[in-house]
């Protein structure tokens, strides 16, 4: 690699990571290690200076969380592991070297207004423009709809996709998908555009059911993800707390509300909010969902990372659903 390519790449990196966002180093986590602890993630959580720890999943079946812990902190933190008889494995040394390739993609190989791309992931302004050509591209099946503004005024977009878009049969049923709850969960939206671009060239799949997707639920918080901090996972609220922004919109819903799993601090990465619906984000979902309530056959909601299937209950290990038996099937 000649030395113009590698001042380019890190211009590239620079510019990919904004540069009014405070340290790079701490949008990227460069040097941040990932450790595996046979913990809760509210435990884990309150180990580290705010800031300072990331939660990135837990798995509730072996009751493992994985969690990013910055350099700077990593000493605390393993001795508060050690204090509490803890132990933990080591996953990564340096977060950065696996978040930043999709950060810092070339840039100059831009794409055509209203197009989509799979190669690498899609900047907001990019999924926006693909949505808006959308209707003019496919008159005849697509509808547009705008079905409320987030915290910072961004549009939460509705795609329904049928046979004949001003077909009158209102009996189909619907399959709902939404996408981009978390906002650094980027292969969500991701996978929900790519499900558009398939459904499109299937009309077949449009024969006995109309699809509705909400690509991007949460587009403060993607943005946010973007510029200012990659791992970001709520939207953008403020909160009581000057410090602590963003509601995990995953954890808002009017449905065992502030059970297993959220939290009533603001700070928290699964902050429930102050009561439930309190985000707009989670109200244009709610109405959206309550407009074909009758007609939604199936509901999926688009998360990463856990290579898993879940389905109901979430809120509770100690019960089934009375369905359990065709989730699971559908699941398979
Ligand atoms: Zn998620």
């Amino acid at each position: 690699m000649r030395l113009w390519q590698v001042a380019c790449q890190l211009f590239l990196a620079a510019a990919a990571l904004g540069q009014s966002a405070g340290p790079v180093a701490d949008h990227a986590y460069v040097g941040w290690n990932v450790l595996e602890v046979v913990s809760s993630p509210v435990t884990l959580e309150e180990f580290g200076r705010p800031g300072r720890v990331n939660i990135l999943s837990f798995n509730r079946k072996t009751a493992t969380t994985v969690v990013a812990v910055a350099r700077d902190e990593l000493p605390h933190f393993v001795q508060k592991l050690t204090e509490n008889g803890l132990g933990f494995q080591t996953q990564v040394q340096d977060l950065s070297r696996l978040l930043l390739p999709a950060l810092t993609y070339d840039q100059t190989r831009t794409i055509p207004k209203g197009d989509a791309t799979f190669e690498r992931y899609m900047q907001y302004e990019e999924i926006v423009s693909y949505l808006e050509e959308l209707p003019a591209k496919h008159p005849d099946r697509v509808r547009l709809e705008e079905v409320g503004r987030s915290n910072e005024d961004r549009p939460i977009h509705l795609i329904t996709i049928n046979k004949s878009s001003n077909s009158r049969k209102a009996e189909k049923p619907v399959i709902f998908i939404e996408g981009g709850a978390h906002a650094r969960e980027w292969v969500s939206p991701a996978s929900a555009l790519y499900l558009v671009e398939r459904l499109l060239e299937s009309p077949s799949l449009l024969r006995n059911a109309e699809w509705r997707v909400v690509p991007l639920l949460n587009p403060d918080g993607y943005v946010y993800s973007w510029n200012h901090d990659r791992l970001w996972r709520k939207n953008r609220a403020p909160s009581t707390d000057p410090e602590c922004f963003g509601v995990d919109l995953n954890r808002n819903f009017d449905f065992h509300w502030g059970e297993a799993g959220s939290s009533t601090r603001p700070c928290s990465f699964v902050y429930q909010g102050p009561q439930p619906f309190s985000e707009p984000e989670t109200r244009a979902l709610r109405d959206a969902v309550l407009e074909a309530q009758h007609r939604i056959k199936a509901y999926l909601s688009l998360h990463s990372y856990g290579q898993m299937f879940l389905y109901p209950w979430g809120f509770t290990a100690a019960a089934n659903h009375s369905n359990t038996e065709e989730l699971v099937k559908m699941a398979e």
